[in-house]
């Protein structure tokens, strides 16, 4: 059994959401974007408690949260991934920065 691709992820975190009745109304974008930086925080206060358990579960819910506005835009965020990486290739060392 192959893993399932990022685009698999997003439709499966966007079906549940919208199952859940999360995107009942229209969403707001920024509120939604804030949402993704809240798991961020519950990551970093596990990590300051050493609670590596609840680390994973809060990163895994920081991409649970994006996934989910990805599919609700309708935002193909594996191509976009893979068009960044690209892009970064071709940037210099540290991205140009001295510090
Ligand atoms: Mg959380």
């Amino acid at each position: 059994m192959s893993s399932p691709t990022i685009k698999e992820m997003t439709d499966l975190c966007h079906a549940i959401a919208r199952s859940k009745g999360f995107w009942d109304d229209p969403r707001n974008t920024g509120e939604a974007l804030m949402l993704v930086v809240t798991e961020l925080a519950e990551a970093m206060e596990a990590h300051r408690k050493q609670d590596a358990a609840n680390f994973r579960e809060e990163l895994a819910d920081t991409f649970i949260r994006l996934f989910d506005l990805c599919g609700g835009m309708g935002v193909d965020i594996e191509a976009e991934i893979l068009r960044k990486c690209e892009k970064n290739k071709l940037r210099p060392y540290k991205h140009g920065k001295i510090c």
